[in-house]
């Protein structure tokens, strides 16, 4: 009895605090149009979302026009209405398809409410795999719709061509970047981010190999006006792929030559091997989830070269 009660209030503390860096209430959604009809919403930036103070959740795109909206990424579940909100401004048609760009709450905890709408859900069955693993898991997040590795997934709708390609496991196991062709933009999710250092999610499958594989396709597939949005932040071009894929390899052959001189985690930690970086990457020092960006950068690396 005494043990349940102690488990109740741990699990209740845990909820509060994670409450407690995410504000939902305090959430504003931002309106940016790419073309007359390719629109991106994203979280202002502040304080409300301490996880992403460069805008708050995950970015989500709309394509409109009279064959339906498709839907890029869903948000968190707690601001549906904000977003739906922003989607009427844009059109009235009903919303056709969601897709995820992996499978982060700040991407796709909104999912069960847009299907409410109407909408098809479709997404990585690693995806679907790795969400329907966790704990109270609503069954309505889930993609009923799935796909594997292999050609893209093409949508004809709205004058556009919309190309779902999947990646192998990069900031995920279960990556798709979406490519609107004739705008000529490509939603490349969170394997690149501009706040802060990369994140990889090993425990959802992601790989530091297959975001280095993942950057050189982008390098490969966009042309030089190609606008690449990323998940969270500001928009970047192919030019600037390149020197974020140097700055991982360098910082990882700083860490490997630590690895291979025996040093330990904390050690490596110490020794500050992003330290030529950080003043120059915005949210470089900031905190994630109880440690710094750079340090759980390290962390990533760390494991991955002691394996
Ligand atoms: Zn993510």
């Amino acid at each position: 009895m005494n043990c349940f009660i102690l488990i109740a209030l741990a699990v209740t503390a845990s909820a509060q605090i994670g409450f407690a860096q995410i504000n939902y209430a305090k959430i504003e959604i931002l309106t940016e149009q790419y073309t007359p009809n390719l629109f991106m919403l994203a979280g202002a930036p502040g304080d409300a979302d301490l996880n992403h103070p460069d805008g708050a959740g995950g970015r989500i795109g709309i394509l409109t026009g009279p064959d339906g909206i498709f839907m890029v990424d869903s948000q968190y579940i707690q601001v549906t209405d904000k977003v739906l909100a922003a989607i009427r401004k844009i059109s009235s048609q009903p919303i056709r398809y969601l897709t995820n760009t992996h499978l982060h709450v700040d991407h796709s905890g909104g999912n069960g409410n847009i299907v409410k709408q109407g909408a098809i859900l479709l997404a990585r069955e690693e995806l679907r795999k790795d969400m329907a693993r966790a704990a109270n898991m609503d069954p309505a997040r889930l993609p009923n719709i799935t796909y594997g590795m292999g050609d893209p997934i093409k949508f004809r709708m709205n004058g556009e061509v919309v190309d779902l390609i999947p990646i192998r496991a990069a900031h995920t196991g279960g990556d798709t970047i979406i490519r609107f062709e004739n705008a000529d933009i490509v939603m490349i999710g969170d394997f690149y981010r501009n706040y802060g250092y990369p994140y990889i999610d090993i425990n959802n499958g992601g790989s530091l190999q297959g975001a280095l594989e993942a950057l050189d396709y982008l390098v490969k597939m966009a042309g030089p006006n190609t606008k690449l949005i990323p998940g969270h932040g500001t928009i970047i071009k192919r030019e600037d792929i390149v020197p974020y894929r140097n700055m991982i390899m360098d910082v990882r052959s700083k860490v490997e030559q630590l690895v291979k001189q025996g040093k330990t985690e904390q050690e490596v930690l110490a020794a500050k091997p992003t330290s030529a970086y950080d003043a120059k990457i915005p949210g470089a020092l900031g905190a994630v989830g109880g440690t710094t960006s750079a340090d759980r950068f390290v962390r990533m690396l760390f494991s991955e070269l002691k394996k």
